[in-house]
């Protein structure tokens, strides 16, 4: 399945994760790709909200992995931008989240591809300059 999906603002991109959120399935994994600033963070911060985690969700740059228990489901933030070596998941144990009832979301998973899950849910983030500051292209592949 391919869907397309367009946002004008960052309130749009959060309310679409939102969406994703509320409908997330145990054992779910989400690989987000795009460029440093497109809005992977602030659609991660929606499927957080949609699983009704209050507490505040930023990026993990510096720990990889932040895990979220309050919703109602696990919820693993990865952020895999200064990975250096797919072996550093290893360190973090990526299995029992990847394989596991939660929900994962992985920014920057194309550096890590060859580890995730063949049923991983593909999420592309894109601006086009001609569409304005704000406009983002959300495709979304399962
Ligand atoms: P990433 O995690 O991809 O590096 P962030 O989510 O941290 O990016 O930042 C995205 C930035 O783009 C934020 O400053 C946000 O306010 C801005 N932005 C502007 N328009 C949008 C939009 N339509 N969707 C998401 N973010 C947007
Ligand atoms: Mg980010």
């Amino acid at each position: 399945m391919r869907k397309v999906i367009e946002t004008a603002s960052p309130a749009e991109t959060f309310a679409f994760g939102e969406n994703l959120g509320r409908d997330a399935k145990p054992g779910t994994v989400i690989a987000l790709l795009g460029d440093l600033g497109v809005g992977k963070t602030v659609l991660t911060q929606g499927i957080a909200a949609g699983l009704g985690i209050t507490e505040p969700v930023v990026s993990p740059t510096f720990t990889i992995l932040q895990v979220y228990e309050e919703g109602r489901l696990p919820f693993y933030h990865y952020d895999v931008y200064r990975i250096g070596d797919p072996e550093e998941m290893e360190e973090v144990g990526y299995e029992d989240c990847f394989y596991g009832e939660g929900v994962c979301i992985v920014e920057w998973a194309d550096l890590i591809g060859e580890l995730l899950p063949e049923d991983t849910i593909r999420i592309t983030i894109e601006k086009d300059p001609e569409r304005g500051f704000d406009y983002r292209r959300i495709t979304v592949e399962s």
